[in-house]
């Protein structure tokens, strides 16, 4: 088998003691080993990261943005092979492995706009003769912490904008589907970036307390589960770092009366399923205004699911490949067996269905009369399953929604536009979809939840990573004509 290693200063390395196993999904098969860096090993990428920083904050903006048109067109060219190393460890379907690497290259393309997104301002004359200006300088070295459900897109959300920013990188993957991380560090150098701006430690905890701990690291970008990110958070955080930590979600799609009924079922079906549930922005609850809504829905849903394709994701028949481990494949199935004990209604039984071979296969589930206090509605199951919750108002659906720990992604379901911007403004969530079930936004937006679901000040890519990466230095200066020189101990007023 082979050793999928770290990345450090441009060249491979790493025979690391502690190392972890790789699995392909489909075949249930372990096919790598992973090296789990020590201590030592992170902070000779923290070194690494730390050597280069000099020389790439003081590369020219035109030329940083150079490495980002370069790497936008690699990775278009590439696509395919990417495609394939995340559908082999992660499981998912190739045509969403695509998807993934097609939204990340958005987050490519925005820093490639760096020159402009790196603008200070400058007021002339605050005082006579006096000029401020303000420059927006790197903050050091970066730490990215990414999971394992989107092996590319959560890397490039993290590293473009860091790196566009001036900084040097320290990437830190899952080390369930690491070796797309490798793979994009190696397209970053191809495209012209200096060995040492990125660089990848393959690990676990062991790494991720050395990121934190390390006086050298200055930011920590993480996203995962909530339990990990908060206490990133307060690791990051006590160490005196910058840091952003996002989390868990459970995300709600609420279904109105006036909905297109249909659509709204093929909406649920596609973003509760696709990728087998494992995206943050999967819809886990749908929530139904009206028994006569509920009914429907829940009909319509189970219709569709009935004939879902689950296979291979390298197989183009398949719409929803394995789950990322047998572990957790046990532990989703475990809240649909749990789910009837609650007072739940088992709709459509995922656990029922049959898989040849080890892989780690689910079938779809559907439970209706969800309800919160089940573990089903509580806990974020991050696997196939649908739950229906039933409402009886608008007012109801919102103050669930609103009660909620989590808060990463909400949709609503109208033809009412007022409906509609009611919802908009009352909802407590980070990003809101109207009609739309997965609002992820555009690169050229910031991505991120509320409550659980984000802790830190910046949401992720987009403008406010701009911010996040950046310290910003104001500088005021004067230019006096040396004749008109005198001392004076009053404050420095403007008048
Ligand atoms: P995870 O929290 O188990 O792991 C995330 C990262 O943290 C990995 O790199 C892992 O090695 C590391 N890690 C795990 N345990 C750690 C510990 N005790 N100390 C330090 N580091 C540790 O998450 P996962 O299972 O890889 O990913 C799925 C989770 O990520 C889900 O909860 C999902 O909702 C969440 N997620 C959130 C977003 C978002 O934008 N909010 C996006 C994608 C995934």
């Amino acid at each position: 088998m082979a050793l999928i290693r770290h990345h450090i200063a441009g060249a491979e390395s790493g025979s690391s003691e502690r190392t972890g196993v790789v699995f392909d999904p489909a075949t249930g098969r372990a096919q790598h080993e992973v090296a789990l860096a020590s201590t030592a090993e992170t902070d000779a990428a923290i070194a690494a990261a730390a050597a280069a920083l000099p020389s790439w904050r003081a590369t020219s903006l035109i030329k940083r943005a150079d490495v980002f048109f370069r790497l936008r067109q690699l990775l278009v060219d590439r696509a395919d092979e990417l495609a394939a190393i995340i559908t082999s460890e992660h499981g998912k379907v190739l045509s969403d492995a695509k998807g993934e690497i097609s939204r990340g290259i958005e987050n490519v393309e925005f820093a490639a706009g760096l020159v402009h997104l790196l603008k200070g301002e400058h007021s002339e004359q605050v005082s006579r003769g006096v000029d401020v200006h303000s420059v927006k300088q790197p903050v050091g070295v970066v730490a990215c912490v990414t999971p394992f459900n989107f092996p590319v897109m959560v890397p490039l959300w993290m590293t473009a904008s860091a790196i566009a920013c001036g900084n040097t990188v320290v990437l830190k993957p899952s080390e369930k589907d690491p070796s797309a991380s490798l793979f994009l560090a190696k397209l970053y150098e191809e495209a012209g970036l200096p060995a040492g701006v990125l660089n990848v430690v393959q690990g676990d905890k062991v790494a991720v307390d050395a990121l934190l701990d390390s006086p050298d690291v200055r930011a920590v970008s993480f996203v995962g589960s909530t339990p990990i990110a908060r206490s990133i958070y307060e690791r990051a955080a006590a160490n005196g770092k910058r840091v952003q930590a996002l989390g868990g979600a459970k995300n709600h799609m609420v279904v109105m009366p006036d909905a297109d009924l249909d659509a709204a079922a093929d909406a649920a079906v596609s973003a509760a399923y696709g990728s087998a549930g494992e995206r943050c922005m999967a819809v886990s609850v749908l929530v139904a205004v009206g028994d006569d809504v509920a009914d429907a829905l829940v009909a319509k849903v189970a219709d569709r699911v009935a004939g879902l394709t689950i296979g291979a994701g390298t197989d183009a028949a398949s719409e929803m490949g394995p789950l990322i481990t047998g572990e957790h494949r046990d532990k989703v199935a475990s809240y649909v067996t749990g789910a009837a004990a609650e007072g739940a209604t088992v709709v459509v039984d995922g656990t029922a269905q049959h898989f040849e071979g080890d892989g780690f296969f689910l079938g779809v589930s559907l439970v209706d009369h969800v309800r919160p206090g089940m573990k089903v509605y509580d806990d974020e199951i991050f696997g196939p399953v649908l739950s229906v919750v039933r409402v009886a108002s608008y007012d109801e659906a919102v103050e669930l929604v609103n009660t909620s720990p989590f808060a990463n992604g909400t949709a609503v379901f109208t033809r009412d536009g007022g409906t509609a911007r009611q919802f908009e403004f009352d909802i407590e969530v980070g990003m809101v979809g109207v009609n739309v079930p997965i609002p992820v936004p555009v690169g050229a937006f910031s991505f991120g939840g509320w409550r659980s679901s984000l802790f830190g000040d910046s949401h992720i890519y987009g403008p406010e990573s701009i911010h996040f990466y950046t310290r910003s230095k104001v500088v005021t200066s004067r230019w006096p004509d040396p004749s008109e020189s005198q001392i004076s101990l009053g404050f420095p007023s403007n008048h």
